[in-house]
């Protein structure tokens, strides 16, 4: 008997005991080698003895110190870290608890940004079919997953969603890289059209989508030309780094390697590393000057933002991360996935494709790797997948409704960056079994 709301897919879950690195082991014993970091969080794996350090002194020092009155050392360590590291141009930080917190306030501020500027009738958000924003309202609205959005309709009516940058699906035959990328970013320039630019507020988008697709990146040259037509028409770009962003994709911000810097952008999972629940929103200086200048602060706020527990084991993450050499360690391991990923599945009938960047890498599940044809989705293959993977004691996210919100189904893998080369033979090897 349990008094907390279940999850959707298993009403009695195991109790998770220990962490052990790159396992967590349940309160029978069973160990689980976490192959997706949860969904994308624990980039350091369960039992990281500095980030507990750092959780245990502040705690003895101060837990909770509320921002309306103070700030925080771990909180001012953390920011000035982020910011020496940010895409260019970024230099303030706000932080909050998690995901769809970052998202929420990142759509205010770009709301409020027009507001000081004398622009309010800019309303419009447009974002991609394929992504994922968050739970609370505005970012389900944001986000463009059909089964998500549904039952919910209608959600906030200002915001449209143009075709995501899917090159397995989308680029035609005989068709560049380069030029399939330029004409799915050139939806972004109708749909402004159709809107009319100055109604709108900001384009948003993951870099690397993640949870609705499985790590699909963009081709080369997509966001050059979604970052100009957005400069053209003076419009903010928000970049969603949530899940794909903290070292996961190899380099910090996962936008360096699309050679952009946005306006906004997000953060969560990776930061805090599952060890403490914080996400955090930057953004550029022009936009934080209009705020200062105009009504003179951030019309947002929640009672944990800046949470001092939070802010030093984020600050201890991303010093590993960045000095500590751990997102380099993504990149290098990454890459050995990926060999092991392309030398055990790809020729499997069912993997159509694998992708991905770093240590974020997706397989898409086809009923026929020559059509491409997904499997009915009826079938929920990827819940029968995310069964059998926890039997045989891997953990992974294997997630439906890939190709539209409603049909194809794939497997996200997100490990923790410390895995050895072995652990990535013992995870490629479960899911082999598993599939
Ligand atoms: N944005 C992205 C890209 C995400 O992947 C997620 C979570 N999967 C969120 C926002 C929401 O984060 P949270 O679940 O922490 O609210």
């Amino acid at each position: 008997m349990t008094h907390i709301f279940p999850r959707h897919t298993r009403a009695h879950p195991p109790v998770a005991a220990q962490g052990d690195g790159a396992y967590i082991i349940d309160s029978s014993g069973k160990r689980y080698l976490d192959g997706s970091g949860g969904a994308a969080v624990s980039c350091l794996g369960h039992s990281d003895p500095e980030v507990i350090a750092a959780i245990k002194a502040q705690a003895d020092q101060i837990a909770f110190a509320h921002t309306g009155f103070f700030t925080s050392e771990p909180a001012e360590r953390l920011a000035d870290r982020l910011i020496q590291h940010a895409p260019d141009g970024i230099d303030r930080v706000y932080f909050v608890s998690g995901g769809s917190e970052a998202v929420e306030a990142a759509l205010k501020l770009a709301r409020q940004y027009f507001l000081e500027r004398g622009e309010p009738q800019r309303t419009r958000f447009i974002a991609r079919r394929q992504s994922y924003h968050g739970n609370t309202l505005g970012a389900l609205s944001t986000g463009g997953n059909a089964w998500r959005r549904e039952p919910f309709a209608p959600l906030m009516i200002d915001t449209s969603h143009i075709s995501p940058c899917y090159e397995y699906r989308g680029r035609e035959e005989g068709e560049t890289q380069e030029a399939y990328g330029q004409r799915v970013a050139d939806e972004l320039e109708a749909e402004l059209q159709r809107v009319g630019p100055e109604n709108v507020i900001a384009f948003v988008a993951e870099p690397v989508v993640g949870a609705t697709a499985g790590a699909v990146p963009a081709v080369p040259g997509y966001f050059k030309r979604i970052r100009e037509i957005c400069d053209r028409h003076g419009i903010l770009l928000i970049l969603d780094e949530v899940m794909c962003g903290m070292g996961r994709t190899g380099t910090l911000f996962a936008c360096e390697q699309d050679g952009i810097a946005p306006d906004i952008v997000t953060i969560a999972k990776g930061l805090g590393a599952g060890y403490q629940p914080v996400g955090a929103m930057l953004c550029t200086s022009t936009i934080y000057a209009a705020i200062e200048n105009g009504s003179g602060f951030f019309q947002h706020g929640h009672t944990y933002i800046g949470h001092p527990m939070a802010c030093a084991a984020a600050d201890a993450v991303v010093e590993k991360l960045t000095d500590g050499g751990m997102t380099k360690r993504a990149a290098q391991m990454g890459a050995i996935l990926e060999t092991a990923l392309n030398d055990t599945f790809g020729q499997h009938p069912n993997v159509g494709d694998i992708r991905g960047r770093g240590m974020f890498r997706g397989l898409e599940l086809v009923a026929d790797r020559d059509t491409k044809a997904p499997f009915d989705p009826e079938l929920s293959v990827h819940k029968t997948l995310k069964a059998a993977a926890f039997e045989a004691g891997l953990i992974c996210y294997p997630m439906g409704g890939t190709i539209d919100g409603r049909q194809g189904d794939h497997v996200l893998l997100a490990p923790p960056f410390i895995l050895t080369e072995n652990q990535v033979g013992e995870l490629v090897d479960k899911l082999s079994k598993a599939l």
